[in-house]
């Protein structure tokens, strides 16, 4: 009885993120997905000359004449292959006598993931060798006929799972890495979780999806933005950080409930958790406080969490920002497991040890400590060596004992304490953040902690005219396994007060925001709303290394598309129509010697 290494592979790489594993692999773990989102099974073979996907046949179709369409898995000894497509694998007969000699050549001649259609009879695997792991392991296909659709040619990588490539070749070759399983499970979960989401906002709550220009103009403050070059000298489209000014706007237009699975640029550089463009469920709303947003959302991830995942527990638990940054040294603590951060400043007050007298004796000075459970067990004096170094590196960042706190945790999970539970999902509010930070270029001046439109805690106005610094917000970050992986807030609704924010708080040029503070000006009502990173969100859920892995086409490391080559160089006259011309940094080094 055969069973493919590949394929143990994909249980084995699904089975990680899950933690109930009786569900066969592959096309009844999709069926299982849409089942969870839908009252019906979609007619998968609608409109197309197959009559059955390779993974549905089961021993109720015994006897049916089908037609069915797929990539070549692999081939053995002539006798049978193996046919795949996105609903599963099936076995395939090859026939070996003589009158069958044409389809016998079409099926051996054709190379791995060459595409064939091929009809024939539904037939019971001989007695003894049924394959229980493969959903379609107790039937066969009698091929009658066979056609070559396209014939694969020598492949740049094996198209299995377990087969390891660098992540640029696989960006480079995207279109088959996106056959695998692994891509295949990640992208249909991602398109099922959305469409519950819309299900639950549009059909249950009335929100209405709305698209929102991508050419739009610079955002004051925040992240940097991609350029877009425009017919006018020297004027430049920008594109949205967010949709933020849109969905507010729509507010004011008196929408009430808008959402959008909304396409949103960041000029940064890419890592693990970042990309250039990305994806959010942004959301808006009129009328509502923090507790409504809050409960909106929890309302959506438990509605469009998978069913085969654990379910999702609410109320999620509220943290404030003072707290999270105190006991787990971050505004994202990952809260699957304890080894808070503790204050020992007390014990040793009275001591002799200069160090810590020296550290005491500064303002705010503590001393601060975290307990490794079982550290001196499994700590090896290396595994010390190594966390000192971390400090030292890290020395002078407040954010040390957090980073501290989650390089214990790797140096304690490499030595086999299972601390983070991979299956588990620790959703957190952290609240009551501050509304400004001191800027990172120039700490005398104030930056929003979130973006300009946050509102001030209602209890904190007086603070923004005498102690900005102090007055906390309406701002509500949400924390997956100290993830961020949402943000939102109540937004000022008053012209003045936004005004007063933005020029003399934040020093910003409002003319660049003068339809925003127009429109408040005409009844806007109150309003708030979040956002939750689409991209990051179904990187936890699927248990991806990284949110390229969720992306059907993401950028590189680097922001560059591997497959197409993108940015990619324009001639000088295309330039011209932009009034660009441009200067390359060798260009620069010629005419300066
Ligand atoms: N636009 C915000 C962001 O992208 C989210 C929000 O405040 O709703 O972070």
């Amino acid at each position: 009885m055969y069973f493919p290494s590949w394929l143990s592979q994909l249980y084995r790489g699904l089975s990680r993120p899950i933690r109930r594993t009786t569900q066969p692999i592959w096309g009844s773990l999709y069926r299982s997905l849409l089942q969870s989102s839908q009252r019906r099974i979609p007619e998968f073979s609608s409109f197309v000359v197959r009559t059955n996907t390779c993974g549905e046949l089961r021993s109720s179709h015994l006897g049916q004449e089908v037609t069915l369409c797929g990539w070549i898995q692999y081939r053995r000894q002539n006798t049978f292959l193996v046919l795949r497509d996105f609903d599963g694998l099936v076995q395939v007969i090859i026939p070996q006598d003589e009158s069958a000699a044409s389809v016998k050549k079409i099926l051996c001649d054709a190379p791995v993931e060459s595409v064939v259609q091929v009809s024939g009879t539904v037939i019971s695997r001989p007695a003894g060798q049924e394959n229980p792991k493969m959903p379609t392991g107790e039937i066969e296909i009698k091929v009658k006929t066979a056609e070559l659709l396209n014939a694969c040619k020598k492949l740049p990588f094996e198209i299995k799972d377990f087969v390891k490539k660098t992540e640029a070749l696989r960006l480079q070759y995207r279109y088959l890495d996106l056959r695998s399983f692994q891509m295949q499970y990640n992208l249909r979960l991602r398109s099922q979780m959305v469409m519950k989401m819309r299900e639950y906002l549009c059909n249950l709550h009335g929100f209405v999806d709305i698209e929102t220009p991508t050419l739009f103009k610079r955002t004051p403050g925040g992240a940097k933005e991609f350029l877009v070059p425009s017919r006018e000298p020297g004027k430049f489209y920008s594109l949205p950080q967010s949709p933020q000014q849109f969905k507010q706007l729509l507010m004011v237009g008196g929408l009430d409930r808008y959402f959008q699975v909304a396409r949103c640029y960041r000029d940064e550089g890419s890592r693990p958790d970042r990309q250039p463009e990305f994806t959010q469920i942004d959301i808006e709303m009129s009328f509502v406080d923090q507790t409504g947003i809050q409960s909106l959302i929890e309302g959506l991830l438990q509605y469009s969490w998978p069913n085969d995942k654990d379910p999702v527990v609410v109320p999620f638990p509220t943290m404030t920002f003072a707290e999270a940054l105190a006991t787990y040294g971050t505004d994202k603590p990952d809260t699957r497991f304890g080894m808070k951060i503790i204050d020992i400043s007390d014990v040793f007050r009275n001591t002799e040890i200069g160090f810590l007298q020296d550290a005491l004796s500064k303002p705010h000075g503590t001393v601060k400590a975290i307990c490794i459970p079982e550290g001196a067990k499994y700590l090896k004096r290396k595994d010390i060596e190594s966390i000192r170094k971390f400090a030292a590196d890290h020395f002078n960042q407040c954010s040390l004992l957090g980073k501290l706190r989650l390089e214990c945790a790797d140096l304690l999970e490499t030595r086999g304490v299972v601390l983070r539970d991979p299956t588990l999902f620790s959703f957190l509010w952290v609240v009551d953040f501050p509304l400004f930070l001191p800027k990172e270029e120039n700490p005398r001046e104030l930056e929003s902690a979130h973006h300009p439109f946050t509102a001030p805690h209602p209890s904190d106005i007086h603070l923004l005219y005498t102690e900005p610094k102090k007055a906390r917000s309406q701002h509500y970050d949400l924390v997956l396994n100290g993830n961020e992986i949402g943000g939102g807030s109540i937004r000022i609704h008053n012209a003045e007060l936004q005004r007063y924010i933005l020029a003399t708080l934040l020093k910003e040029d409002v003319k660049m925001l003068s339809h925003l503070l127009q429109a408040l000006d005409y009844g806007a009502p109150p309003h708030g709303g979040i956002a939750l990173g689409l991209d990051r969100l179904i990187c936890l859920v699927t248990g991806s290394p990284s949110i390229r892995d969720v992306i059907a086409f993401p950028k590189s490391f680097r922001g560059h598309d591997l497959m197409s080559n993108t940015p990619d160089s324009v001639p000088p006259e295309e330039l011209k129509p932009y009034h660009i011309q441009v200067s390359r940094p060798t260009d620069f080094k010629v005419s300066a010697h």
